[in-house]
């Protein structure tokens, strides 16, 4: 099964990607997280994409579809991809890859949210420096305050792309760039949108109906 996670920045792709690759065994293709290992590890490539990045605005469709094609033919059993595609042209490319190795894509989910709940979302958000897991200023802080409760680290990090200023540009980047793929599925007659108002357990369930009729 071959599935894209679509919404606005803040929308819990990276979230619910991770719950759907547990329970189906697919792989999460991340693209932001595949760039912030990039930067992490002090590669070339992280070094030209960190101030794009850091100031909300994409990467290149070339640097984004060579990246994807890298890592597509580790996932042939099946992936979700999160945060790729962003543009049309890239949309273009993936069904291309996906063409020569004779997969295809099964559906495309597109995750709804209210603009002024993302950006609440987006500004109080960190995450563990060591594990990744991700928590909330005011909707779910660690249970032991500094302390991550899932591996017990005690750093935590901020995106410097949820600054105020750095999300304005990643909406208008999602409201440009990004929407206008979401024709180009719903043409192809694969796409379906859910919820993503709900609480996180409800947007999963949302997902897994969804699915549970393709893996039918
Ligand atoms: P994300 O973690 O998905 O919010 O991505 C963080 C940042 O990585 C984005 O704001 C872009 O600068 C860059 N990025 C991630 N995926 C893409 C993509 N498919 N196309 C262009 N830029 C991307």
């Amino acid at each position: 099964m071959n599935i894209i996670l679509l919404g606005p920045p803040g929308a819990g792709k990276g979230t619910q990607a991770k719950r759907l690759e547990e329970k189906y065994g697919l792989v999460q293709l991340g693209t932001g997280d595949m760039l912030r290992a990039e930067r992490a590890s002090g590669s070339a490539l992280g070094k030209e994409v960190q101030a794009i990045m850091d100031a909300g605005r994409l990467v290149s469709d070339d640097i984004m579809i060579k990246l994807i094609a890298s890592r597509i033919d580790g996932a042939a059993k099946g992936f979700i991809l999160d945060g790729f595609p962003r543009t049309v042209p890239q949309a273009q490319a993936l069904d291309a890859m996906l063409a020569q190795k004779g997969l295809k894509l099964d559906r495309v989910i597109e995750i709804t949210v209210d603009q002024a709940a993302l950006i609440d979302r987006l500004a109080g958000r960190f995450t563990c420096a060591n594990c990744g897991a991700s928590y909330h200023d005011t909707n779910h802080r660690p249970a032991r305050e500094g302390v991550c409760d899932v591996c017990g680290h005690k750093e935590f990090v901020r995106r410097a792309d949820d600054r105020p200023e750095a999300v304005r540009i990643r909406f208008e980047a999602y409201r440009q760039q990004t929407a206008p793929i979401l024709p180009y599925y719903q043409d192809k007659g694969i796409l379906t949108r859910v919820d993503g108002m709900a609480d996180i357990d409800e947007v999963t369930r949302q997902i897994v109906a969804v699915l549970s009729k393709i893996a039918a």
